[in-house]
């Protein structure tokens, strides 16, 4: 597989936010968001075998998992690198792009999987799968990053639309500011959550972390 980085953090996102985790990056995404904040992950990287992979996982004192990109499902040796993992007893969270089939993957047990459904402003609006989100368990997560009011209705529609069963987060643009969308959600009260990169109030907006 190629792998853009290993390390060591706190999820910043979602449910498991706050928890130290092993991030594994993947390199390469079939978007292009206009906003994206891991550019550097669209090259290649490094190529290391699914072993190399628990080789370096071990080092760390930690039994949660994110696996990340760029777009993990862009290559299709995830789902044998997912299943490795969790024979290894590690918890895992999945984070895809919301373009690629999911069908395959729910059921795993501590496994879950983090669905994005990108947003007009993203430019990746067209490329989503909608009909994963018909796929996510109770346990899983959908997020929606949000630039602006466009973006905000939206993803209510899709909410209103497709109702999923699982924990949704509202995340804004990191360069926004997240007041408007705190208050746009208090203001309809959505049952979602607002969620605010935790990672990078913490180390800063940079590689790594
Ligand atoms: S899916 Fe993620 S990695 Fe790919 S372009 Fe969009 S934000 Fe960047």
């Amino acid at each position: 597989m190629e792998i853009n980085e290993i390390f060591y953090s706190l999820q910043g996102e979602g449910l498991l936010v706050g928890t130290p985790s092993i991030f594994v990056r993947t390199s390469g995404c079939n978007l292009r968001c206009t906003y994206c904040d891991t550019t550097y992950a669209y090259s290649k990287g490094t190529e290391m075998t699914i072993q190399e992979i628990l080789t370096e996982v071990k080092k760390y004192p930690c039994s949660y998992i994110c696996i990340t990109g760029g777009e993990p499902l862009f290559q299709k040796e995830t789902p044998k690198l997912i299943d490795s993992l969790l024979k290894k007893n590690y918890s895992v969270c999945l984070e895809t792009n919301g373009s690629f089939s999911i069908m395959n993957l729910v059921g795993k047990k501590s496994f879950i999987i983090s669905l994005d459904i990108k947003c007009p402003s993203s430019g990746s609006q067209d490329d989503m799968n909608m009909n994963n989100i018909f796929a996510l368990s109770k346990d899983d997560q959908l997020k929606f990053i949000i630039k602006n009011k466009e973006d905000y209705l939206y993803a209510k529609e899709v909410l209103k639309k497709y109702n999923p069963i699982c924990t949704v987060f509202f995340q804004p643009v990191w360069e926004t500011n997240p007041k408007m969308l705190a208050s746009w959600i208090l203001r309809d009260g959505l049952q979602v959550r607002l969620s605010i990169q935790l990672h990078k109030i913490v180390w800063g907006a940079k590689r790594g972390v």
